[in-house]
């Protein structure tokens, strides 16, 4: 994991626990890592699957509560033929670091499943579900562990899941046992597009809003964040992004009709190819063959013809090497390693995903000046609208879309005006900024609950 740089620069900044001696700093610093270097709980089932076929297959199935100091365990389940133990606990470490940052009152959890869904039929993909919640029910609830989606999950899990939640605990509060729901059923407006929409939001505020309000200041600034920020004012962006599915698909979208910064669209990825134009994509065209077509883009010419679209068809990792002013990441993690890592051309790396970027390929685009816009500010906006779904279960009361998206803009947007004067003050880079904050908020917290000892 690439937070233990942040955390030994952690002890050296006065942010942390300013209020202690040298000696109990030294304490406190040690058990802040152990807290966080283990996670509190590792559950682990293989859920027995009786197919179609007749054929019974035994699946492996994780709930992984990392920590719960700021507010019960909060994270999606992966449904995805690699999801592994190891995987689960570094992804609910990054939740209760995404949520400390953003100051949403939740720890961290995560979930995974082995599977690839697509090969399942519905009922089966609901009697999946349906055993997951009773493999790990007594887990579950809306103050214990809070499920949402995650890769290969979305709204119909979802709602399946609470749906078993609510019979196996009759007489309790259930909606706010799972995010990520459909409006139908308890879910909240806008949760859907959250991340892709705050993903966008989050480079346009940094590249664009943040910029111009600060120009004079930045103008003589050493950073090179600033430096490449400034260099790309006001100019046409070539940018593409990797990965079509919930994240993808819409940060596209936000990007192909920002009025803000010139995007122009030059390639775009899935699991079975990169379609490349020049000129330009017509990604409302892309989306609308997506959502008819299990969310897959059209990888042959003739598929192109249908959906009205001219592209060139390379490879799935063609997209990664492209000349580029911007590269979005909303596939998986590890996309960009030690053996790819020089062949990226793009000077802006956004992380959509999760852990996309590994921690060789970190420190070497940090050398040579590339901005990374890293996962747990970026692509925060499903948490945060998860925040508001579980808000809103509470009180029975719904807001309306246009509410849920000027409270997740100005939620991401005070992180970022915590955290920027600082970052542009010292040394550190963007990521090991947003770590060294949401380490300090949590060391605030574990401290005042006695637990730094
Ligand atoms: N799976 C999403 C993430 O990685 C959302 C989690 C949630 O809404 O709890 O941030």
């Amino acid at each position: 994991m690439i937070v233990q740089n942040s955390l030994d620069a952690l002890l050296e900044n006065e942010v942390f626990l300013p209020e202690l001696t040298g000696t109990e700093r030294k304490k406190a610093f040690m058990s802040l890592s152990s807290i966080l270097s283990t996670p509190n709980h590792v559950h682990k089932s293989f859920i027995r699957l009786p197919l179609e076929s007749g054929e019974v297959v035994r699946i492996p199935a994780f709930r992984v509560q990392h920590n719960n100091a700021l507010g019960p365990y909060k994270g999606g389940i992966r449904f995805h033929e690699s999801v592994n133990e190891e995987e689960v606990i570094n992804l609910a470490f990054l939740m209760t670091l995404k949520n400390a940052l953003h100051n949403v009152p939740f720890g961290g959890g995560k979930g995974g499943i082995l599977i690839d869904p697509k090969t399942l039929d519905e009922r089966e993909l609901h009697l999946l579900c349906v055993k997951y919640v009773r493999y790990f029910s007594d887990l579950i609830g809306p103050d214990k562990d809070i499920p949402a989606p995650d890769v290969g999950s979305g709204e119909r899990e979802m709602d399946w899941m609470m749906t078993e939640y609510k019979k196996i605990h009759p007489g309790h509060a259930y909606l706010g046992s799972f995010t990520g729901k459909s409006v139908a059923i308890g879910g909240s407006k806008g949760r859907r597009e959250a991340t892709g929409k705050g993903v966008y939001f989050t480079y346009r505020y940094l590249l664009h809003d943040y910029m111009r309000q600060n120009e004079k200041t930045l103008a003589s600034s050493h950073n090179a964040f600033a430096k490449t920020a400034l260099e790309h004012a006001g100019r046409p962006m070539r940018t593409a992004i990797q990965g079509f599915g919930n994240v993808g698909s819409v940060t596209a979208m936000e990007a192909y009709s920002c009025p803000h910064i010139q995007n122009k669209i030059v390639a775009v990825s899935d699991r079975n190819g990169t379609l490349v134009n020049p000129d330009g994509l017509d990604i409302p065209a892309l989306v609308a063959f997506a959502s008819k077509n299990r969310g897959d883009l059209p990888m042959t010419q003739k598929a192109l013809q249908a959906a009205g679209v001219s592209a060139d068809i390379h490879d799935r990792d063609a997209i990664l090497s492209m000349e580029l002013d911007v590269l979005f990441l909303a596939a998986l993690e590890d996309q960009l390693h030690d053996d790819n890592k020089e062949q990226v051309r793009a000077r802006i790396i956004v992380e959509g995903a999760n852990a996309p970027i590994t921690q060789e390929a970190d420190d070497y685009f940090s050398e040579k000046g590339v901005v990374i816009i890293p996962d747990i500010l970026a692509n925060a906006g499903g948490v945060i609208v998860s925040y508001l779904e579980w808000l809103q279960g509470r009180e029975t009361q719904f807001y309306t879309e246009e509410a849920v998206y000027e409270q997740l803009i100005h939620k991401m947007q005070e992180t970022m005006e915590t955290i920027l004067p600082q970052f542009f003050a010292d040394p550190f880079s963007l990521r090991q900024n947003c770590y060294i904050h949401s380490l300090t908020r949590l060391s605030d917290v574990l401290y005042r609950q006695g637990q730094l000892y």
